[in-house]
């Protein structure tokens, strides 16, 4: 299958891109590892007139560390997060998700910047950001802006950023020691993409309270969410079982679960529970003592 014909340009700034973008408006499309635009190229649900390739963007990749936070560029590849022994270290619950990401081909080439403006249901990289309370910085013609995961994800592929906006970092904080992190996921086989998924972090306190917890959910719902209802009953509550298990039962409220081939409504709420009870337990048992 051949896309329609279209032109490329590669800009080797961020200004030069911006810029590019205001210039041809919906008619560009910003290409970064290709894995999600060009089969939709390929397929002609997308005929960009022009593609703006990211890659020669100098300061669009890699990963650092400032103060308590942990910077992604947005052209890091899921490897790179994998196999990075600074976010092993700081920030646990993002080399966990990338881990989980398709397969090695695609770990290589894709990046964190595409999955989240991608938008895909039942993407990743979603989870973990919204689990973290991450931050996404913006560049547009008016200058950068910074959004929460919870405004950026507005329905299915769809998000809040602008047609001349590009997403250049993502911003999460450090795990402490006395965090743990996990991601579960019930895979789509052919994919890998999500039928469900849970990112959990959370810190415990003197006899196991828990002081601090984040849940990101994928796959669920039409668009990924933050299991505030989860959170807020396990928050500041001793970590048993039984509370565990109470507080996953709360995941679905209020979702409409999806429903396709691949697995029926009811199927993914009971994944979701189950799936959420699980990385919770997964999770505190990484804290080190
Ligand atoms: C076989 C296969 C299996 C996969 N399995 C999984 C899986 O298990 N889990 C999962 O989460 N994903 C999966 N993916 C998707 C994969 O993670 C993609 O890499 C990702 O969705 C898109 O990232 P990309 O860098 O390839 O973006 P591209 O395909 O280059 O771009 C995707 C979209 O984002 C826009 N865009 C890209 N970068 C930016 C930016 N910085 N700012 C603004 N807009 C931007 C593009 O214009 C385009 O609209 C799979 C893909 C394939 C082909």
């Amino acid at each position: 299958m051949i896309p329609a014909s279209f032109d490329y340009i590669a800009p080797q700034s961020l200004e030069e891109a911006v810029r590019a973008l205001a210039d041809h408006g919906e008619e560009a499309k910003l290409l970064a590892g290709g894995h999600s635009l060009l089969p939709l190229m390929k397929l002609r649900l997308a005929n960009p007139k022009l593609l703006i390739d990211l890659s020669r963007i100098p300061g669009l990749r890699g990963i650092r560390h400032e103060d308590d936070k942990i910077i992604v560029g947005a052209l890091t590849t899921h490897y790179q997060i994998e196999s990075s022994e600074l976010v092993k270290e700081k920030c646990p619950l993002l080399s966990q998700t990338a881990g989980a990401i398709g397969d090695v081909q695609v770990r290589n080439r894709g990046t964190i910047g595409g999955s989240l403006t991608h938008a895909d249901p039942s993407a990743d990289w979603p989870a973990a950001i919204l689990a973290l309370g991450g931050e996404l910085k913006l560049s547009g013609p008016k200058g950068e802006r910074r959004s929460a995961p919870e405004d950026f994800f507005l329905a299915p592929m769809t998000t809040a950023i602008e047609p001349t906006e590009i997403l250049t970092e993502i911003r999460v904080p450090v795990l402490s020691q006395r965090c743990g992190s996990a991601y579960l996921k019930m895979a789509q086989q052919a994919s890998g993409f999500a039928l469900v998924a849970i990112a959990v972090w959370l810190r415990l306190g003197r006899s196991r309270l828990v002081e601090e917890i984040g849940i990101g959910v994928t796959g669920l719902g039409e668009k990924p969410f933050r299991a505030q209802a989860v959170e807020q009953f396990v928050r500041g509550n001793k970590l048993t079982p039984k509370l565990v298990e109470a507080s996953a039962s709360q995941v679905a409220e209020g979702i409409e679960p999806l429903e396709d081939l691949h697995a029926a409504a009811k199927f993914r709420a009971h994944l979701a529970r189950v799936y959420t009870s699980r990385a919770i337990q997964e999770a505190a048992k990484k804290i080190k003592n």
